[in-house]
């Protein structure tokens, strides 16, 4: 095809000004890095609106066309958007949760004496117990069970995130004596949820592993404050948090120089109503990319019934999990909380047994 001249030489220049245009783009980029690193110095946001509408104010005054204010606007709205972008990414790899900052994976190890488990290693973790410690009986029986069937680290509830106040609450410091007694004398460890600052240090005393709950993943204060508590920390996914927000809560704890993180997807909030919860997998892989710490998925509060379960934890280890967690019951029909969810101790064996050797 035969082309103009005239064009030929217009295209020439535009290829000259779209040089220029690079030159200049590039150059503004560089001093917004160092706007942005500077804001980053000094704890600030990137995003200032304020500066955005002047920017684009000065802008529009001077525009002689022929673009009009509009265009003008949106172009420039493009490259703001780009240079914010920037600023943000530069700021990643000084993210501890990043693995841009710590490309090894890290390990975490929960010990109490000479019993310990490590997530992230070889070996994939399951941890098991009751959503709610009821009674001492309820602990023994379910310590002494999942003891036989090779699991080490047992969960259980003593205080209780219930969505009703009327609902079951726990039985609070009670409940940690009861779980940590059944553990010690079953040679498990224990893990808790913690739901108030005020209790952490007793739950501390008590559980071998604090855990954030779904409901608490954006409590900031419990964040820190479980972040001091000098224990390993199973942090649960906010059922509504991006991956992201799910990531900056990991760096609350690592803030406060806990890196012994345990992540854990527990299923998000969606539209669909045959599962409790929307298992995202893809967060799995996604946060064992971006991040160092271990992940996990509990496989029972995704689900919200018992009947997949298997299925759901082979596909959390196919997707690079390093463990799962699962709740077991003596008798869940009885059960005072989660009750529609929980394993009997059969359907547990066949659990077990389903999954095959592959747990450390
Ligand atoms: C739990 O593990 O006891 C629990 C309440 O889970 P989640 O916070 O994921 O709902
Ligand atoms: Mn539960």
């Amino acid at each position: 095809m035969q082309t103009d001249s005239t064009i030929l030489e217009l295209r020439q220049a535009v290829n000259a000004v779209n040089l220029e245009l690079l030159t200049k783009l590039n150059e503004r980029a560089a001093l917004v890095a160092q706007i942005g690193a500077r804001q980053t110095e000094l704890s600030m946001a990137h995003f200032d609106p304020k500066r955005e509408s002047e920017m684009l104010e000065l802008l529009v005054s001077a525009n002689a066309g022929p673009f009009s204010q509009g265009t003008v606007k949106q172009l420039f709205k493009e490259i703001f958007k780009a240079s914010l972008d920037l600023e943000e990414k530069q700021d990643k790899p000084k993210l501890k949760y990043s693995r841009k900052a710590h490309p090894e994976n890290t390990t975490v190890t929960v010990v109490r004496g000479d019993i310990s488990v490590t997530f992230g290693g070889a070996h994939k973790v399951l941890i098991a117990g009751p959503c709610s410690i009821e009674s001492a009986e309820q602990m023994d029986a379910t310590a002494a069970f999942v003891k036989s069937q090779g699991v080490t680290l047992m969960r259980g509830g003593a205080y209780k995130p219930r969505t009703s106040p009327y609902g079951f609450q726990g039985l609070g410091v009670a409940g940690l004596e009861i779980g940590s007694s059944a553990a010690r004398k079953h040679g498990l460890l224990f893990v808790a949820e913690v739901m108030d600052t005020r209790d952490v240090e007793i739950a501390a005393q008590h559980a071998d592993m604090l855990q954030v709950g779904t409901r608490n993943a954006q409590n900031f204060a419990l964040l820190k404050a479980v972040g001091q508590a000098g224990k390993p920390v199973l942090l649960k996914r906010g059922m509504s948090s991006t991956i992201e927000e799910w990531l900056l809560t990991a760096e609350y704890i690592l803030a406060e120089g806990n890196d012994r993180i345990v992540l854990c997807e527990r299923g998000i909030r969606t539209f669909e109503k045959w599962t409790r919860n929307t298992l995202d997998l893809s967060a799995v892989a996604v946060a064992k990319l971006e991040t160092h710490l271990p992940v996990i998925v509990d496989v029972t509060h995704a689900a919200g019934r018992t009947d997949i379960l298997t299925p759901l934890a082979k596909a959390a280890l196919a997707v690079g999990a390093d463990g799962v967690h699962i709740e077991v019951h003596p008798d869940p029909a009885t059960a005072l909380s989660d009750n529609q969810q929980q394993l009997d101790f059969s359907a547990f064996e066949r659990f077990i047994a389903d999954m095959g050797n592959v747990w450390g």
